[in-house]
């Protein structure tokens, strides 16, 4: 694609990457057959191909947001389907975050749609604030009907009572069970931990027997997803520098082999601190190193050669549909990883049709663009219906909560399920049918 930045423009190193990404598209439109928004509403503008010309011209004349350009780019998921099926390499994650970045500084959105997006920004990221925000949601619940509709949304995803206790709570060293192999930090994640501390408490415990010594470090916080899909950049930096300086502090007292993450959006976030701070003086080398020894939990539980306990129960009759979140198979390019595991744990594994497509959770985008959530969401649980599974696994606490508000077939993290057949508890969410 032809661009026509000035040379004063192209001083500004954010701007001469956008440039770069922007030339290398050759406008074949291969990505929009991919892109769910276009697929769903088959409009050029909600396509990879139109939001890429919207953000050309918005960068190219500098010129603040239109409505235009933010009702497209809202509507983008951030799925990145369409990096995926990109035969050019256009690096559209880094164009749209550049762009969010850019209507976040220039446009004035209305006064409650500031106040609602500043809200999801001050409270999801702070566990305990997030829970009383939680318990209040509960109390709202027998009054949603006269709400709004995205509140309406937002209070349906409450869950009914709130999980207590998680190994998390009272201690941050999970010593090794055996032969010490390595020694990993643990990223617990500011949402996951009140609406499903069963995850971390999995990870902790499979990673322990299998000879890790777990560390979660004192002042380790939310890794800054939440704030950069908001456009909120320099929140979000403040939040990954926060956990760049912990890690490393670590890494330098104590030693850490690995960093493992057992939220998908989460573990995309940490792998792009080197992106983030690749012009930082200060903090570029730390935040390369922390991003490189950033792994998936599937990754991680892959390269230590998970087996299913010898004495080992689960049924091959237990049919597992797996759903792939799009920050893992799209943002981290983690595809067989998950399935494999759980066929080597026992169970039957099957792909929900069209895995490629998102489900409409991407982190916030449920609770700022409730239809087209809600619609890909019918799209999906359509996928699944058709399947049938008797349990849905998938690797991100945004797929599992929205999955959950479609369908009554039990959706568990992976790594729950691997803890089980590695001699682990049964998760509770399994029904009494399928016992060992
Ligand atoms: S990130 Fe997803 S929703 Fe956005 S343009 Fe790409 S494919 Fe479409
Ligand atoms: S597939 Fe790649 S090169 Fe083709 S239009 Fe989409 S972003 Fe541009």
């Amino acid at each position: 694609m032809e661009t026509n930045f000035t040379l004063e423009q192209l001083s500004n190193p954010d701007i001469a990457e956008s440039e770069t990404i922007l030339r290398k598209c050759v406008h074949c439109g291969f990505c929009n057959a991919t892109c769910p928004t276009h697929v769903v509403l088959g409009d050029e503008l909600d396509s990879p191909r139109g939001r890429i010309y919207l953000i050309k011209e918005m960068l190219e004349k500098a010129k603040p947001a239109s409505n235009v350009v933010v009702k497209h780019l809202d509507r983008c998921l951030s799925c990145l389907s369409c990096m995926t099926t990109c035969p050019s390499g256009v690096n559209y994650m880094h164009l749209v975050d550049h762009a969010r970045s850019h209507i976040e500084a220039t446009y004035r959105r209305d006064f409650s749609e500031e106040i609602y997006r500043s809200l999801l920004s001050v409270v999801l990221p702070r566990p305990l604030l997030f829970r009383y925000a939680l318990v209040a949601a509960m109390l709202a619940r027998p009054f949603r009907l006269v709400m709004p509709k995205r509140w309406q949304r937002a209070i349906s995803m409450v869950p009914w009572s709130l999980p207590s206790g998680s190994a998390l709570n009272s201690l941050h060293l999970f010593p090794k069970r055996g032969k010490t192999r390595l020694r990993v930090g643990l990223l617990p994640g500011c949402v996951q931990q009140i609406l499903a501390p069963n995850i971390n408490d999995a990870t902790i415990r499979l990673l322990s027997r299998m000879g890790c010594e777990v560390v979660t470090t004192r002042n380790i916080g939310c890794c800054g997803a939440l704030n950069h899909h908001l456009g909120k950049t320099s929140k979000a930096r403040t939040q990954a520098q926060a956990n760049i300086e912990d890690w490393t502090r670590e890494c330098e007292d104590n030693g850490l082999d690995a960093i493992v993450v057992n939220a998908s959006g989460c573990g995309t976030m940490v792998k792009e601190y080197a992106h983030l701070f690749r012009n930082s003086t200060t903090l570029s080398k730390s935040a390369g190193l922390i991003s490189k020894l950033t792994y998936d939990v599937s990754e991680l539980l892959e390269h230590l050669g998970y087996e299913a306990a010898i004495e080992n129960k689960i049924s091959s009759k237990i049919s597992v549909g797996y759903h792939s979140p799009c920050s893992l198979q799209h943002g981290q390019n983690v595809k067989s990883q998950p399935q494999n595991l759980l066929s080597a744990a026992g169970f039957s594994v099957t792909e929900i049709p069209e895995n490629h497509i998102c489900c409409g959770s991407a982190g916030t985008y449920n609770l700022l663009q409730h239809k087209l959530s809600e619609e890909l969401l019918q799209r999906k649980i359509a996928n699944v219906d058709f399947l049938t599974p008797d349990l849905i696994a998938t690797g991100n606490i945004g797929c599992i909560t929205q999955l959950g508000l479609g369908t009554d077939i039990p959706v568990l993290h992976t790594v729950e399920l691997l803890d089980w057949a590695h001699g682990g508890p049964k998760p509770i969410a399994i029904p009494q049918a399928y016992g060992v």
